[in-house]
């Protein structure tokens, strides 16, 4: 894929760029945030595929289950936090956290 993350050395903020074009675009990550890991949860799509709108969506999904504030396998917002696990009480999901 040649999608890669540009990283700013000063405040670890990070952007994506396709090597392809030499074009950077979609969101700016915190340095909190891993935007490599961004990129696997969002496989199979190509991020350079989506609008700008589209990837935003993706994104704010995406901080909504990073962030346990929603299912990341139903999508909904009916979680129980237990310790260092999460459980979905809509699906049975669960994970570590
Ligand atoms: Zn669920």
């Amino acid at each position: 894929m040649g999608v890669h993350i540009l990283v700013n050395k000063e405040d670890g903020y990070q952007c994506l760029y396709c090597s392809v074009s030499m074009w950077a675009f979609g969101p700016i990550f915190y340095q909190e945030e891993d935007a490599d890991e961004f990129l696997d949860w969002l496989k199979p799509t190509d991020p350079r595929s989506l609008t700008d709108k589209e990837l935003e969506n993706k994104v704010y999904e995406w901080r909504k289950i990073i962030n346990n504030e929603i299912c990341p396998n139903c999508k909904c917002k009916n979680i129980n936090t237990n310790g260092g696990d999460c459980w979905c009480a809509e699906c049975g999901h669960k994970w570590e956290v």
